[in-house]
């Protein structure tokens, strides 16, 4: 079978690209305060990476999550790329274990796993001014769905890594130089956890 010639994918992971595509100096302005100033570059690539992978307008939501860990895990370096990559993994298996059934447990379910392998490769803990820190109060507990109010946990627990030094990665070495300036990966991925909600 012919490649596909750039379908259009879905509409919320189209949403997501073009989000991407254009707060790319945004991201990458908060990733210049407390690290290299590439994270904006990292997470276009990624998504721009997300739709070449996608399998079109009518690709199941494990489907898209799928194409989406394949392209952070492979086609993406940095921190980010890997590490968000476990976090999509875990989501795409949990929500094709699902199937059928509820969704909001499942991607729940699926994000605290990806929080542990994350945990397991890199060895951060909330508090340590990552991505975590948006991703841990939004699904603390076991059987937290992820819905809306799960959301504005991670909007909240992402605006609060301005507060913090940073214990991992590349703002580590920048001491209190962050301070007053969010997470960047805190910020993404609470555009990624708002998509799948709305979506
Ligand atoms: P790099 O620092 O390699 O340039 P990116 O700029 O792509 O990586 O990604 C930076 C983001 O990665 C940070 O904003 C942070 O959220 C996340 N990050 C960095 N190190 C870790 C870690 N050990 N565990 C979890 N997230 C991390
Ligand atoms: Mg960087
Ligand atoms: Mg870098």
């Amino acid at each position: 079978e012919d490649a596909a010639p750039t379908a259009e994918p879905s509409a919320w992971l189209r949403a997501l690209a073009d989000h991407f595509t254009q707060s790319r100096a945004d991201y990458d302005d908060l990733d210049r305060r407390a690290g290299d100033g590439d994270f904006g570059g990292n997470m276009e690539l990624a998504f721009a990476s997300s739709v070449t992978r996608a399998a079109g307008p009518d690709a199941s939501l494990a489907d898209d999550l799928r194409s989406m860990a394949d392209a952070f895990g492979n086609d993406v370096g940095g921190s980010s790329g890997p590490l968000l990559g476990l976090v999509l993994t875990g989501l795409a298996e949990a929500v094709e274990d699902a199937g059928d059934g509820d969704l909001p447990p499942a991607v729940g379910e699926g994000l605290r796993a990806g929080m542990a392998s994350v945990t397991r490769a890199g060895g951060a803990q909330p508090g340590d001014r990552t991505f975590l820190d948006a991703l841990a109060p939004a699904v603390a507990d076991a059987g937290t769905p992820l819905d809306a109010a799960a959301v504005q946990r991670a909007v909240d627990g992402a605006a609060a890594t301005a507060d913090l030094v940073g214990k991992r990665g590349r703002s580590s070495y920048v001491g209190d130089k962050a301070i007053g300036v969010p997470d960047p990966g805190a910020v993404a991925l609470v555009q990624v956890l708002a998509a799948i909600v709305e979506r």
